[in-house]
């Protein structure tokens, strides 16, 4: 899927819609969901333009991807989640239920997580 210069989270990047920013380096930006599932509900996003883990992992540098990974660290650090532990976790694409085409990684915590995934049964 092609990138498109006009999701929310492009327009997050480029300072034309606000975000509850709590963290920002030279390779991420970190701010609340808008729609928290848990106490605490950080979306971490690479600053390039990359729709998904995919594209990302195919086509970012080095420097960006391990930039994002230390953000997501830092921001779980931040938040002080990390002693009770936290989930992580990126939705590719239709079966993914990806909304928005900006990777991004959610970082849940301030609560039980619950099961790792629905069950099918
Ligand atoms: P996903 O289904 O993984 O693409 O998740 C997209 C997430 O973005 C959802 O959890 C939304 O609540 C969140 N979201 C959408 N718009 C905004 C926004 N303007 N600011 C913060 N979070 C948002």
């Amino acid at each position: 899927m092609a990138y498109d210069d006009e999701n929310i989270f492009a327009k997050i990047l480029r300072g034309e819609i606000p975000c509850d920013k709590v963290f920002e380096d030279d390779y991420a930006l970190a701010f609340n969901d808008i729609n928290p599932q848990r106490p605490v509900h950080v979306l971490v996003i690479p600053k390039g333009r990359y729709v998904d883990v995919d594209d990302f992992t195919a086509n970012a540098s080095d420097a960006e991807i391990s930039g994002l990974f230390r953000a997501v660290g830092e921001v779980a650090n931040m938040m002080g989640v990390s002693d009770d532990g936290y989930r992580i976790l990126s939705n590719i694409g239709a079966w993914g239920h990806q909304e928005v085409p900006h990777l991004h990684i959610h970082l849940f915590g301030g609560a039980d997580t619950g099961p790792m995934i629905k069950r099918q049964d």
